[in-house]
């Protein structure tokens, strides 16, 4: 329908393997892994000790000063010494054992290695001493990540380790233990990813002190509703991540050391080794099974090992000496991996079984005035500026392996892969970290965007200057390189390059696999242009003023006075278009609107009152509120402060930042706007695109006044919807999960914090739904917040925030960020849709409707700009190609592309994504197949080959630990007696366990009850290039391709 290429191939038959190499290697000589466990003693309490070291990348340095060891007077840390350090003690006994888990922090100290040392790590590596746990970039966070990142930053430190160690440097166990709170949708990656376990380091205190009295620390996580295989063995540790207490022995501490020699007055042996026993012993009373995990670390610890090292030797030593007089305790040096296995052969031997978790851990409260979701919107422009990053990190690498950028081109994309991976640390997006360190991830991001501007734009000029090159169509000269830029600064409506030139050329990439209308917003100077189309259809335009609020932003440079808008529409599917933008003395030119969405202003306030889309009219009012902030000195739980991972506002009140808005309406053909001023501080502009479905809310807030107490700043939507205590998030941007306002599925929640116990992650969408009117509002964001409902209609994101005082975990500021001279203002975007859920009218359910607009505010298509060089359209159009498209035809709308990237040689990473739940709807939910013969323009595939989600294993050799399953554990904690009677708790329970998504399953039952759960074999053909994907599945090949020989081509 849109895609008007064609072209002709020729092949090169020498080039390609038929088969690829085999990249995922088997291992070399070794002893790793689960062979390399030393052995468990039968009858005994096996104690795993587990010597490590949490390095976090970046949070109160920067990455660089961890490494280094630099700006000490901060935090006395220095990864690379650690390193060093392990090394030279694991040579000196066989038996010791050290995990290690940011990948980051490794490859900066392997490339400054000698030949050597790097040979001895890998000996270390293959004799199973050293073990990589975990294994991603960093130990990203949960909360605020979205899951394309996290698949993203695993892929590439599992690629790392892949090429350097082999199979032995292939993690088993997730080892998330000091992010705060834990999504279902990590189990979910984990266990696509192949591992067999997971540890978690932080839960909620209440949670994990039932668990405790009740055995059930450890428990099979089904990490989807969809996948049919989605579990995960997790278990939560008994002191997060620490050794227990008076046991650190790293030269950070100051526990005494164990002192051996008899003679002397300090000897302590016995008296350590019986508190040691008796921690374990308390262990012991919790877990289900007679191996314990006991991590012997903390935060960079072990850069001088030696101090560790030997006095675990000394206690392993003694305690298990013990036994010769009857002692039923066996210590071992082990690690993540070994404990997990001797956990599943003990299961396995005496049929435990671990009860089923199906919700997930947000959120983590560590005392009943600690809960940590102020972290779910800190620094707000920085979870914007990753957000964006991973839309062009994907433009890039789609445009790299399409246009096959080889070494002549320099094209780098691991700055930006690299750079994203910290950036999904836990204390990067999340706000969490000192403002230097903030900083100084926005200078890393900033170069991994430089890198994807040169390699995006040596791309686009490869493919907009091939048409000269293959046509011979007017002279021989070769059409000269164009430059691409891209205006970042956009989101402060400025652009040098579109404010300055007379003419510009406007290049639209559109990253999804299918085609999409993108309206294009410009920052220019005057008042009239002429856009032309690919084609040389003028296009209709229209111009908005710029409000004074954005104009005054500080840091902003600009003359821009309007935006210019216009509608690229049909881009095609992995492909662009590129417009022909030029001043004109005339008026622009305009067409007539169709609109199905309105909203209702009221004069008096100046606030929407009422909207109407897909068919369905409701009250609404939205508005800009403030908690205040507590202000404590952290001494007791009571006194505790709102800080950069707490909210804790001080009482239940909001306070509204103006009751009224002065207002400004701008109607036009494309775009409708309401400008509204709030206060100096707080504007917003409300704007209905024509064709769209959604309302866009774009906010500006700050630089947010400093007074008594901080502000919370939210946007507050209110409805008549009688929603039942009940809402909706997703998870990490994919599977949505019901939230029952006061409630926990699996325990008696003690309100002690009304507001922020209710607040959850809200990555991309937060919901509301209302049986008796058939009416669901969804707000869709653009960046991670907070959100909640805290009453029945209502939706609320915290979209700014600042604190006055510290909250008394580490980052030791207060959270109040600055930008040129004053407090940071923040600009961002929601997306709101309204519509019936329960009787889908149109072609498409509500659900998909946000699946598809969640998707194109992802991945948006990116706007590049070139000079016209003093062409005239019909030169420019004779010259360089002004339309293009990756893919010969658009893919389904419920498939995506989720990965297209180099990957080795000639072989590409490929990953393809249902994007719709089992329920959503009933045409777009149901499984689906592509064929991927002759899919790409510029290459065929030769051969495909799945693997895990990874890519680190080949699929077909993975195979996984399987624990017994055992009950629900909202079923086990339903059957205890008290909560049963408990009205509030089971009340709550009633409506948590209503069937999750009840409206769409009535679509479902209706129109296409028996074809939706039909196994995949079904869909399945002889075609090896034949994809069938189930709802919300995955599924990544690393694929063998051959480049066509474009003969010629034709773009019209
Ligand atoms: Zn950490």
């Amino acid at each position: 329908m849109l895609i008007r290429i064609f072209t002709y191939f020729l092949t090169f038959t020498t080039i390609c393997q038929a088969v690829p190499p085999n990249i995922i290697e088997k291992a070399e000589q070794s002893n790793c892994g689960y062979e390399s466990c030393h052995p468990i003693k039968e009858g005994f309490i096996n104690v795993h000790l587990v010597p490590h070291t949490h390095d976090d990348v970046g949070w109160l340095k920067t990455v660089d000063q961890y490494y280094y060891g630099s700006n000490s007077r901060i935090q006395m840390a220095g990864v690379q010494y650690i390193l060093d350090s392990v090394l030279d003690e694991l040579r000196k006994d066989p038996d010791r054992r050290f995990i290690y888990v940011e990948t980051s922090y490794l490859w900066k100290w392997w490339k400054q290695q000698h030949d050597i040392v790097k040979h001895q790590f890998k000996k270390y590596i293959l004799n199973g001493q050293l073990e990589i746990i975990g294994g991603g970039w960093s130990m990203n966070d949960e909360a605020t990540t979205h899951y394309q990142s996290i698949i993203d930053q695993f892929t590439w430190g599992l690629r790392r380790l892949n090429d350097t160690f082999g199979k032995c440097g292939r993690p088993k166990v997730g080892w998330q233990i000091d992010p705060f709170g834990h999504s279902r949708e990590m189990a979910s990656i984990f266990s696509q990813l192949g591992f067999d376990g997971l540890l978690l380091g932080r839960i909620d205190y209440q949670d994990k002190s039932l668990r405790f009295s009740t055995k059930t620390p450890e428990m099979i996580w089904q990490g989807s509703d969809n996948l049919n295989a989605s579990e995960i063995f997790t278990s939560v540790m008994f002191n997060t991540y620490s050794p227990p207490p008076g046991f650190c022995f790293d030269i950070l501490c100051s526990d005494d050391p164990i002192i051996d020699d008899k003679k002397s007055p300090d000897y302590n042996v016995d008296k350590r080794i019986a508190q040691f026993l008796e921690y374990v012993k308390n262990m012991t009373k919790v877990y289900a099974t007679n191996n314990v995990i006991v991590t012997m670390g903390e935060d960079f610890n072990y850069q001088d090992a030696h101090t560790w090292f030997k006095n675990i030797d000394k206690l392993i030593l003694y305690t298990n000496k013990l036994q010769d007089t009857g002692s039923k305790y066996n210590l071992l040096y082990s690690t993540p991996s070994c404990y997990l296995k001797a956990v599943y052969e003990e299961a396995r031997k005496d049929n435990i079984s671990f009860p089923v978790k199906t919700d997930d851990f947000f959120p983590y409260a560590s005392d009943p005035h600690a809960y940590w979701t102020g972290y779910f919107t800190s620094k707000p422009t920085i979870k914007r500026y990753e957000r964006l990053g991973n839309n062009f990190l994907q433009v890039c690498k789609q445009l790299y392996a399409l246009t096959d950028l080889g070494p002549e081109d320099w094209a780098d994309l691991n700055a930006m892969r690299e750079a994203m991976g910290v950036m999904q640390h836990h204390d990067a997006i999340t706000g969490t970290e000192k403002e230097h360190v903030a900083h100084d991830y926005a200078r890393l991001l900033s170069a991994g965007f430089d890198e994807c501007r040169f390699t995006t734009a040596t791309a686009l000029s490869k493919i907009v200057t091939k048409k000269q090159k293959s046509t011979k169509l007017l002279n021989r000269d070769p059409a000269p390189a164009i430059p691409f830029s891209t205006c970042l600064l956009a989101n402060i409506s400025q652009c040098e390059y579109t404010e300055n030139s007379n003419s510009f050329i406007v290049t639209v990439y559109n990253p999804l696999s299918r085609p999409v209308n993108h309206y294009v917003r410009l920052p220019v100077v005057e008042q009239h242009y002429k856009v032309s189309d690919p084609n040389g259809k003028d296009l209709p335009i229209q111009m908005v003023p710029i409000p004074d609020s954005i104009k005054k932003i500080p840091g902003r440079q600009s003359n821009a006075m309007y935006e210019i808008i216009f509608l690229a529409s049909d881009l095609p599917p992995l492909g662009f278009k590129s417009y022909y933008v030029m001043k004109s003395s005339g008026s622009n030119l305009n067409t007539q609107s169709e609109g199905d969405v309105n909203i209702e202003i009221d004069q008096n306030t100046g606030l929407i009152s009422k909207v109407t889309m897909n068919g369905k009219t409701i009250p609404l009012e939205q508005n800009f509120f403030y908690y205040r902030g507590t202000v404590g000195n952290n001494a007791r739980p009571e006194n505790r402060s709102s800080g950069a991972y707490i909210f804790r506002p001080n009482g239940t009140d909001i306070y509204k930042i103006s009751w009224k808005s002065s207002y400004q309406i701008f109607k036009g053909d494309l775009v409708s706007e309401v400008h509204q001023t709030f206060n100096d501080w707080v504007s917003q502009i409300i704007r209905i695109y024509n064709g769209e479905n959604f309302v866009e809310f774009d906010w500006v807030v700050g630089p947010i006044p400093t007074g008594e107490s901080g502000k919370e700043v939210i946007s507050l939507y209110t409805t008549n919807l009688k929603s039942e205590s009940t809402f909706y998030t997703d998870s990490n941007g994919r599977e949505l999960l019901k939230r029952v306002r006061n409630f926990r599925p699996t325990w008696k929640l003690s309100l002690t914090e009304p507001i922020s116990s209710n607040y959850y992650p809200v990555t991309s969408k937060i919901l509301i739904r209302d049986p008796n009117q058939d009416v669901e509002v969804a707000v869709l964001t653009d960046r991670a917040q907070g959100g909640s409902s805290l009453n029945d209609g209502e939706i609320e994101l915290m979209i700014h925030r600042n604190c006055l005082h510290d909250d008394g975990f580490g980052v030791d500021e207060p959270l109040y960020e600055k930008a040129f001279n004053a407090g940071l203002v923040a600009r961002g975007s929601h997306y709101l849709v309204v519509g019936p859920y329960l009787n889908n009218t149109g072609a498409k359910t509500l659900a998909a409707q946000e699946r598809d607009l969640a998707q194109r505010k992802l991945l948006a298509a990116w706007t590049f700009l070139s000079p016209t060089n003093g062409l005239s359209f019909a030169e420019y159009k004779a010259k360089y190609a002004m339309e293009y498209s990756g893919l010969t035809k658009s893919l389904p709308d419920n498939v995506q592309i989720l990965t297209l990237e180099p990957w080795y040689g000639m072989n590409f990473l490929l990953r393809l994504e249902h994007v719709l739940e089992r329920n959503e709807d009933p045409n777009l939910s149901k499984p689906v197949t592509v064929n991927l013969k002759g899919l790409f323009t510029p290459f065929q595939i030769v051969s495909l080959r799945e693997t895990t989600l990874g890519a680190n294993e080949w699929l077909n050799e993975n195979s996984r630990l399987k624990f017994k399953a055992g009950q629900k554990l909202e079923t086990m904690v339903r059957s205890n007696e008290t909560l049963r009677n408990d009205p509030l708790w089971y009340d709550g329970y009633r409506k948590w366990i209503r069937s999750q998504h009840e409206s769409n399953d009535i679509n479902l039952r209706r129109q296409n009850s028996n074809t939706i759960f039909k196994q995949q074999e079904n869909f399945a053909s002889n075609d090896e290039f034949s994809v069938t994907l189930d709802p919300m599945q995955i599924r990544t090949f690393i694929i063998d391709i051959q480049k066509n020989y474009e003969k010629y081509v034709l773009w019209e």
